[in-house]
């Protein structure tokens, strides 16, 4: 008797090979071309433009300033918080992120997260109890860049947000 799965008549992928080689699909940020990279490699060409890509993971615990840029995952731990720019695979924020971000695949809110600035993304999941004020646009990210002024836009944006609270 036949299996279900020979309906369509092709052979289906044996379940244990992506067990056995994992990969993630990736973007290329400089010029959208879809790949699958090794799970465990940091750093890699994209097969159509050679452009270098790092794929580092970071989990931030700290006060940060500045650029975080990772085709990997970023997590911002609960005592963490990134003012900046970040640029990454994969986000998640447990604590505090004042920047503008683009985040090609799934961006995570946890229920204690704050969040102020821009955000790109993918897709997205926000837990109640996250406090988000963004510019939020959720959907392809292929070709979007990263805003530059990131850090000066926030901190107009936190002047602004404190001139209005001490007019009110
Ligand atoms: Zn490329």
């Amino acid at each position: 008797m036949a299996a279900p799965s020979d309906v369509d008549g092709r052979e289906r992928r044996p379940a244990g090979l992506t067990a056995r080689f994992p990969v993630r699909r990736l973007a290329c940020p400089h010029c959208g071309a879809a790949f699958d990279a090794p799970r465990r490699a940091i750093s890699i060409r994209c097969p159509a433009c050679t452009g270098q890509l790092q794929l580092q993971d970071a989990v931030l615990s700290s006060t940060v300033q500045g650029t975080v840029r990772t085709l990997g995952h970023v997590r911002i731990a609960r005592r963490g918080s990134v003012t900046g720019q970040i640029e990454c695979g994969c986000l998640q924020v447990d604590g505090a992120m004042n920047a503008a971000a683009l985040v090609h695949g799934p961006s995570t809110f946890t229920p204690k997260s704050r969040a102020t600035g821009s955000l790109r993304t993918r897709s997205i999941i926000v837990a109640p109890g996250a406090v988000l004020d963004l510019d939020l646009i959720v959907g392809d990210t292929v070709g979007a860049r990263a805003a530059t002024s990131a850090v000066d836009e926030v901190r107009r944006r936190l002047h602004e947000r404190s001139a209005a609270a001490a007019g009110a």
